[in-house]
Parts: C-alpha cells; sequence; structure tokens
C-alpha cells in the first residue's frame, strides 16, 4: 500500500520542481556567487532572484532585507543574539512558554550563562497567549520579544502584528519564528511593525539545511557568524546556492498553492478531524479552534497515551506524530501541551499540498480500532513489558522511535 504521511509540520516532501531548479546549481553553475568572473556572476543572479520569489511571499519592502542562513534555527538564534548585542543596557527577553525549542533552549541558556531575566508568557487551555501577562513583562528593560506566528503542534496562530506593535511602544525588538506561518498564510510584512522574522525552507517543500532571516531594513543587525563578507558582512561563509535556489523555487510554489492549501489542504484537515471526532468517543481538537494553521489537526484521545497511535498507524504505514515522548516506561507530555494544561497526550496530523481523501480515508479506516485496543490495555509504566517489547527496548503503548544519531 502506498505509504501515507502526515507529518508535514516536521518536514516537507521536496516539490519536484523546486528539485529541478537547483540541479543546475549542483552541476554546471558551480560558481562561488563572490566570484568576480562569469562563473560567479551567473550564480550571484540566481540568488538574487531568490531573493525576490523570498520577498514576494512574505511581503517584504526590500529584497536585500533578506539574509540566508543554514535554516529556521539559526535564524531563530541569529535575531535573538543580534538584539542582545544591539542593546547591552536591555537584559530582558519576552517570549511564550509554547516556542521552538530553538527559541527556549538559547534562551535558557542565556539566562544560565548571562544572566539575562527571560519572561515565558503563558497560554490559556486553547493555546491563545495571556495578553495581561504580555503587556506586563513589556518594561524598558526588555531588549526583544520572541514570538512564533505560528505553533508547530497545535497550529495556534498569534495575533504577532498587534503582539509587534506593543512591543514597538516599550522600546523592544520584534522577532518571530514563522516557520509554520510562512507559505501556509498570507504576509504582508511591510505593514507590520515586526522587525525580524525566520523562515526555513524545508518546512515549505524545500530542501533541508537552508532558510532566511527576514531583518527590517533600519533595524541594527550584528552577524553571529563571524568570517568572509558574504551576504553583506552579516552571514559569513560561502553561500549554500543549490539550497537558495531551492528555497526561491520553494517560495514562489508556495505562493502559487496559498489559496489551494486555504481551501483544499484545509478541508481535507477538516474530514480528517470531524471523521474522528464522529467515529471514536472521548476525542476533542487541541488548540484555538479559529485562529489555526489551515493544515494543522492535534486531537487528544482520552484515556490513550498518545505515542502509541503513532507507532501502530506507522506499522501499517501511515506517519503522524505525538506530542509526547514515553522514556523509561512513563509519558512525558510537550511542553507545548503542559502549558496549555492539556491532561492527555495528543497525536498531530499535519497536510501539506501533495495530500489526497484517500490519505484521510486511510486514516478514518483504522483509527477506530486502532485507539480501541490502546484504550483496553493499561498505561506503558504501570505493566511489565511483552516479550517484543523487551526485545525491541520499546513500549507499544508508547515507544519512542526516531533518529537520535
Ligand atoms: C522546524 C521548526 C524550526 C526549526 O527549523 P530548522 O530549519 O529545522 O532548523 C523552528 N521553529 C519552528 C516553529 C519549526 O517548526
Amino acid at each position: 500500500m502506498r505509504p501515507v504521511y502526515l507529518d508535514n509540520n516536521a518536514t516537507t516532501r521536496v516539490d519536484p520542481d523546486v528539485v529541478k531548479s537547483m540541479l543546475p546549481f549542483l552541476t554546471d553553475q558551480f560558481g562561488n556567487p563572490s566570484s568576480a568572473h562569469a562563473f560567479g556572476d551567473s550564480v550571484c543572479a540566481a540568488m538574487k532572484k531568490a531573493r525576490r520569489q523570498l520577498q514576494a511571499l512574505i511581503g517584504a519592502q526590500f529584497d536585500d532585507e533578506i539574509i540566508f542562513t543554514s535554516g529556521g534555527t539559526e535564524s531563530d538564534n541569529a535575531a535573538i543574539l543580534s538584539a542582545l548585542e544591539a542593546t547591552p543596557n536591555r537584559t530582558e527577553i519576552v517570549t511564550s512558554a509554547v516556542e521552538h525549542p530553538a527559541v527556549l533552549t538559547l534562551c535558557a541558556h542565556l539566562e544560565q550563562t548571562r544572566r539575562l531575566k527571560v519572561h515565558r508568557i503563558p497560554v490559556d487551555r486553547s493555546g491563545r497567549l495571556d495578553l495581561d501577562a504580555y503587556k506586563a513583562a513589556l518594561t524598558p528593560h526588555v531588549a526583544i520579544v520572541s514570538i512564533m506566528w505560528a505553533n508547530n503542534e497545535t497550529g495556534t496562530i498569534f495575533p504577532v502584528a498587534r503582539l509587534a506593535e506593543l512591543a514597538k511602544e516599550s522600546g523592544a525588538l520584534f522577532h518571530t519564528d514563522a516557520v509554520q506561518a510562512v507559505g501556509k498564510l498570507p504576509m504582508d510584512l511591510k505593514s507590520t511593525a515586526i522587525d525580524m522574522l525566520s523562515l526555513s525552507a524545508h518546512k515549505l517543500h524545500g530542501p533541508k539545511g537552508i532558510g532566511a532571516l527576514w531583518i527590517k531594513r533600519g533595524v541594527h543587525f550584528s552577524s553571529m557568524i563571524k568570517g568572509g563578507h558574504q551576504q553583506r558582512d552579516r552571514r559569513a561563509g560561502t553561500e549554500n546556492t543549490p539550497g537558495i535556489v531551492g528555497l526561491g523555487m520553494a517560495a514562489e510554489l508556495a505562493l502559487k498553492f496559498m489559496e489551494d492549501t486555504a481551501t483544499r489542504v484545509k478541508s481535507l484537515r477538516d474530514r480528517l478531524e470531524d471523521g474522528i471526532l464522529q467515529s471514536i468517543p472521548n476525542t476533542y481538537v487541541t488548540g484555538d479552534p479559529v485562529e489555526r494553521l489551515p493544515n494543522t489537526a492535534n486531537i487528544s484521545f482520552e484515556h490513550t497515551e498518545s505515542d502509541g497511535i503513532p507507532h501502530l498507524l506507522s506499522r501499517l504505514g501511515i506517519a503522524c506524530s505525538s506530542g509526547s515522548a514515553c522514556t523509561s516506561g512513563s509519558m512525558e507530555p510537550s511542553h507545548v501541551l503542559s502549558a496549555m494544561k492539556s491532561p492527555h497526550g495528543a497525536v498531530r496530523f499535519s497536510f501539506a499540498r501533495d495530500n489526497s481523501e484517500a490519505d484521510v480515508d486511510r486514516v478514518l479506516q483504522v483509527m477506530p480500532a486502532i485507539v480501541e485496543k490502546l484504550r483496553g490495555s493499561p498505561p506503558c509504566g504501570s505493566r511489565g513489558r511483552s516479550p517484543e517489547e523487551a526485545r525491541s527496548g520499546l513500549c507499544l503503548s508508547g515507544s519512542r522511535t526516531g533518529c537520535h544519531s
């Protein structure tokens, strides 16, 4: 049977047109874009084109506001570290409790090593940001606010345009991790008070290891990676030209398919949600019911350990992911679900434009039996391990597999 891929918030399939656009830059067009000869010139021009393609997708005013990085993680790190360097007399960071580890791990590190104060704004049970706590944290001590545009686990969208205006009033810079939002939501950055934005190619059908940081013209930027003069001294190192060209093409395609994502992809997501909620009792959708990415379904199943569902689906060739990790027999809910005080684990199904109705039907066909099976078995940790579990070192109703190399 054809595998069903519903884990597009983890990564997406590279679009064949993206691959096609990249191939010349792995063959004939191998020049260094910094070289002052024809080999460099044509590659330099291709990079310029990629900047324009991205500019159109995010609604940036100028194409030179975009610097290419190795991905979302680097962009997040570069934005926060630059802001701290620009305003050394401001020693506080405002972020949310549900950010990606690319932001939260850096913030925890800065708190420990530089004694900076970090405000982690809580969310409610729907994943909505506590606006009063946010406003209270915005004092003249804050160097930077870093709040994601949309959450990768629940799809909940934060009102970043409004949050950026509030940050501006307090004199803090505003950065947003928009890795999950870019390509799924229309954007017009030039009409907002947002100062910096991170994005990543592999979340929008581009290649891995390439992303970008958009920095509004006029915002001071201090480079995290020191070296040569590439990208106007803002990110040293010879550019990943095939990746950059691929990111540009991925951006162009994302813009072209934006309407399709808002309608057809959303209707696939809704069909899966409705189907599961109707056929399986004691299930509910996690996250903001309205302000939510069109591609993401995060569903809680009461009385099951959520890792069990992705595991059993995986055996049937269906890929999705859970919001929790079962380590040494005990369930650890994700930091996002914990922040939402969600008492149950959840399963994330995330769609993209290459999904079909047949994918939804496959999942709906097998889900009731899987949940019934898991609800019938005692929870992981409260029972002995079966021989198969002992052999694999996994807990079947809550196993965590994956590459830890
Ligand atoms: C995937 C992701 C990242 C990390 O991006 P990489 O390109 O994999 O480093 C950061 N933030 C969010 C919200 C993400 O979903």
